[in-house]
């Protein structure tokens, strides 16, 4: 049995203080979410004032929302897998659209991150999803289907089981337009018969997320889905009420 998964991406917001006013807000009120695992992935530097605000408690999840493939050295400016992990942090996130888009990451350097977040035993939240022109051209399929095929053939199938895959259409992040529930479900219905294809335990325990738009109005309908375990929410992240209200949907 999957259980739902949401996930807050923060991006690039937050300082100190707002980010002990979030974490307690959710901590605060974790315990009306009966179903749903909750994990925040806030930015670098916030993650140990979020985890030093967490105080040791487990049912809130902590997550980066990037790494580097390298465990040290001469990389100035970046963070590696064993940094996070000792920051607290239990996931991160890899191929974020905003990453393949404004960073010229590629579906290559998303699997060389996805293997890094494995090898420094962090769980990758793997993002997948296709532009307006690629759905407007029918190549929604294709893209997805590329995209996690780079991470099968470079780690394997098997290790896929030890990751959450977020369907993102890139359309829908931040514009306020969401993918309907049909139109997610199409997708996450595509993922999960092609991780059949390996093995159907992978398919059936695998937590597939929507992202794109999800906020306490369109929440339920989207997480009622068959084959939607959860969330990756970016601006209704930031608030606590907003954040547990689309916790709750999956109660
Ligand atoms: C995201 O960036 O992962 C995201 C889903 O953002 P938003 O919820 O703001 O569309």
């Amino acid at each position: 049995m999957r259980r739902p998964l949401v996930a807050g991406n923060w991006k690039m917001n937050g300082d100190s203080k707002s980010t002990v006013n979030l974490v307690n807000g959710i901590a605060n009120g974790r315990a009306e979410v009966i179903n749903a695992e909750v994990l925040i992935c806030p930015p670098y530097i916030l993650i140990p004032r979020a985890a030093d605000t967490l105080n040791g408690r487990d049912d809130v999840f902590l997550g980066a929302q990037d790494l580097d493939i390298n465990e040290s050295g001469a990389f100035t400016g970046q963070i590696s897998a064993s940094m996070l992990v000792d920051a607290g942090c239990k996931y991160v996130l890899v191929g974020h659209s905003e990453r393949r888009a404004l960073y010229g990451e590629s579906d290559q350097d998303v699997a060389a991150k996805f293997d890094a977040a494995q090898k420094g035993a962090l769980i990758p939240v793997l993002c997948v999803g296709e532009t307006l022109a690629e759905r407007e051209s029918g190549d929604t399929e294709t893209v997805v289907a590329r995209q996690l095929q780079a991470i099968i053939d470079l780690v394997g199938a098997e290790k896929l089981a030890d990751s959450v895959i977020a369907y993102e259409p890139v359309w829908a992040i931040g514009t306020g337009v969401t993918a309907s529930p049909e139109q997610a479900q199409d997708v996450h219905k595509f993922i999960r018969d092609m991780l059949a294809v390996l093995s159907t335990d992978l398919a059936e325990n695998m937590q597939i997320l929507y992202g794109g738009s999800m906020n306490p109005g369109n929440a339920s309908a989207l997480i009622g889905m068959q084959d939607i375990d959860g969330g990756l929410i970016g601006g209704a992240s930031l608030q606590a009420e907003s954040f547990l209200a689309i916790c709750k949907s999956a109660n």
